[in-house]
């Protein structure tokens, strides 16, 4: 591989074990709120209902198709639904206080992805490291905090500071800017196809992508890796 100075890294499933951190946060959620009362079978069916209706709103989210206001205030009636909640005992402020509990409980939750830490410290004196992330301002800088993921970065670009979210050119080229990172130099590394690598590619970045599932596809990537200490081996000089 070629030699970078710049590298900018995804945050959630990236470096940021959302899987695990959110799946303790609804199963603490489930039974405080004791939500098999309301007919959710039990945690496991929370979650991963929880999971995919998530992903769907977030797809939806990063396609401009919905604010994230509307994903708050929807989610978890979204989620009580699929999940065959019987929804005429379930009001409102149930609902609202669960999405609120998830989010605050949730981004202090301190779960990395295998390998985080040891590719960071492997990293922290060779580049520039930096943040690209489609995530919630205020959420993303309590994750970093909590998790010990911020000592390492430099800049945490959001979508929101940046006025555009991955894939979009303008969220890249605010980075670029405000990071004083060179394109030739510099590098993206993430977990999503259509936003992280397609957007740095579309904008003439080099990309990493980070398969752990092995998900098959057709796009052209600069490298891919299933495991993050591979990266390691990709950088080194
Ligand atoms: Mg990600």
């Amino acid at each position: 591989m070629k030699s970078y100075k710049y590298l900018f890294f995804d945050l959630d499933h990236t470096l940021w074990d959302w899987d695990a951190n959110a799946s303790e946060t609804l199963f603490d959620l489930y039974h405080r709120y004791d939500l098999g009362k309301y007919g959710v079978q039990d945690e496991v069916t929370f979650r991963d209902v929880f999971f995919h209706e998530n992903a769907k709103l977030w797809a939806d989210l990063d396609t401009g198709k919905i604010d994230k206001f509307y994903l708050r205030n929807n989610r978890f009636r979204i989620v009580m639904e699929a999940a065959n909640a019987n929804m005429r005992s379930v009001n409102e402020d149930l609902l609202v206080d669960i999405n609120s509990n998830f989010l605050v409980e949730c981004s202090k939750k301190k779960k990395v992805i295998d390998g985080a830490f040891e590719v960071l410290d492997f990293c922290r004196d060779q580049f520039d490291l930096h943040i690209i992330t489609n995530g919630f301002e205020e959420i993303q800088s309590i994750k970093m905090e909590h998790s010990g993921l911020d000592q390492y970065f430099d800049k945490i670009i959001t979508s929101e500071k940046a006025g555009h979210k991955k894939p979009s050119a303008g969220i890249y080229q605010y980075a670029l800017k405000h990071t004083g990172a060179v394109l030739e130099d510099s590098l993206m590394i993430g977990d999503n196809l259509g936003t992280d690598i397609k957007g740095a590619r579309d904008f003439g970045m080099d990309q990493v992508y980070f398969n752990p599932a092995k998900n098959s596809h057709q796009e052209e990537v600069t490298s891919e890796i299933t495991q993050l200490t591979q990266l390691i081996q990709l950088l080194d000089k």
